[in-house]
């Protein structure tokens, strides 16, 4: 195993950070009710990972049933409590609610203090504030950290580059966990940034949403011939010293060959590399109307999310990455400040964002090329329903919180 410093909080983790997302029925609610197997496959997991070297575990309140597995896991395992690094999160929006909240989780999670805790999910300004206001959730953290209950405080975000880079300027952060992959490279500014200030970069699933890389496309698989796409992204993103971990959503034992086959002795910039990356590069500068992410476009009155749009008619232009595409493309209008953004086919073609573009692109007509590509309404269907069984699981717990 590879371990790096992650920024000033000065601990060492491994470059594997051990997902806690998608544990077997970790997402059926309620959270409490562990089911045999989602416990059989959390301790098996966790076991495989700690015995391997991966000494940081990450997980959140969100995330259904998670730190309540993770509890159970660590205390069958009897794991000593010195030998891993635990990150959670969460999102109060008030300081009232957040001692509760981390008193609830260190409770799930069976520990007596956090090494990590981030606020989750700072994706707007609107949530920005909330969190840093004065006497609010991020001002009791610190006091938290002045208790003993967590070491070390940082963010997560799924927010546009400016209000990452205004969160890292608040200097009230030691760690921060956003996107940054080969695919999505939009935040590389953020991660520099994250890098100046010495704050630890954390990447959120670099192997699903980085790509959906599991299942490449044809067209991926030859480029990063000899390379896995898990191992070209994989070693992309620790090409930067300012990354420190990778998060993978483990759950079957196949998964560690898979992920740790990354791991190059920290020789991530060799020229060996090179001649992938530019073997990687060439389709993407063969797309025609290749739109360059800027976002100078936005907004847009009809409130579309026109850069990651044609970021997914980049990809499948480029690499025939529809299964990807088509993944994330149906997860717009469902998933809230998570992934904001509505249809393409919402386009009114008032032409407000044309004269922002400096690439002089056709927007309207990319945009209805790619929703006519890309929107599938079994899948958006699919999404819906999840988001409200979720949501419901949400309500029902502050209605009764004994009962989720
Ligand atoms: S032309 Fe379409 S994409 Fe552009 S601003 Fe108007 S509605 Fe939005
Ligand atoms: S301004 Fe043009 S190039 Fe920039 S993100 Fe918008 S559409 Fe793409």
């Amino acid at each position: 195993m590879e371990y790096r410093r992650f920024g000033k909080t000065e601990e060492n983790i491994s470059v594997i950070t051990l997902g806690g997302m998608r544990f077997k029925h970790g997402w059926n609610p309620p959270r409490s009710l562990l089911p045999k197997e989602s416990i059989q496959n959390c301790i098996e997991i966790t076991r495989q990972a700690l015995e391997l070297g991966i000494n940081h575990i990450e997980t959140a309140h969100g995330y259904m049933k998670s730190e309540n597995l993770y509890g159970e896991a660590l205390k069958e395992l009897g794991t000593p409590r010195e030998s891993f690094k635990m990150m959670t999160k969460g999102a109060p929006m008030t300081g009232e609610e957040t001692r509760a909240l981390v008193e609830e989780q260190l409770d799930s999670l069976k520990l007596d203090y956090l090494d990590f805790y981030g606020w989750h999910g700072i994706n707007n300004e609107e949530r920005l504030k909330a969190a840093v206001k004065p006497g609010g959730p991020v001002e009791v953290l610190h006091r938290l950290r002045e208790e003993g209950l967590i070491r070390h405080i940082g963010f997560s975000t799924h927010g546009s580059l400016d209000i990452i880079q205004e969160a890292l300027n608040t200097n009230l952060f030691s760690f921060v966990n956003l996107h940054y992959y080969y695919f999505f490279q939009r935040n590389l500014a953020a991660v520099r940034l994250a890098g100046e200030k010495d704050i630890g970069v954390f990447i959120i699933s670099p192997n699903e949403k980085g790509g959906m890389l599991w299942k490449p496309s044809r067209k991926v698989e030859e480029a990063c011939h000899p390379l896995t796409a898990i191992e070209f992204n994989g070693r992309f993103c620790l090409s930067h010293p300012e990354v420190t971990t990778l998060s993978m959503g483990i759950h079957e034992p196949e998964h560690f060959s898979q992920n740790l086959s990354i791991l190059n002795g920290e020789d991530y910039t060799s020229p060996a590399s090179r001649v992938i990356q530019e073997k990687m590069d060439a389709p993407l500068s063969k797309v025609s109307s290749l739109c360059t992410l800027c976002a100078e476009c936005l907004p847009c009155p009809e409130e579309i999310n026109i850069p990651e749009v044609l970021r997914f008619r980049n990809l499948l232009q480029a690499y025939e990455m529809e299964d990807y595409g088509k993944f994330r493309y149906n997860m717009f209008e469902g998933e809230g400040h998570w992934f904001p953004g509505n249809f393409a086919s919402k386009c009114t073609e008032c032409g407000d964002c044309l004269p922002r573009c400096p690439e002089k692109l056709e927007i309207p007509k990319l945009l209805k090329e790619t929703h006519a590509n890309l929107f599938n309404r079994k899948a958006w269907f699919k999404n819906q329903v999840f988001q409200l069984a979720v949501s419901a699981a949400k309500f029902l717990r502050k209605l009764v919180p004994g009962l989720t």
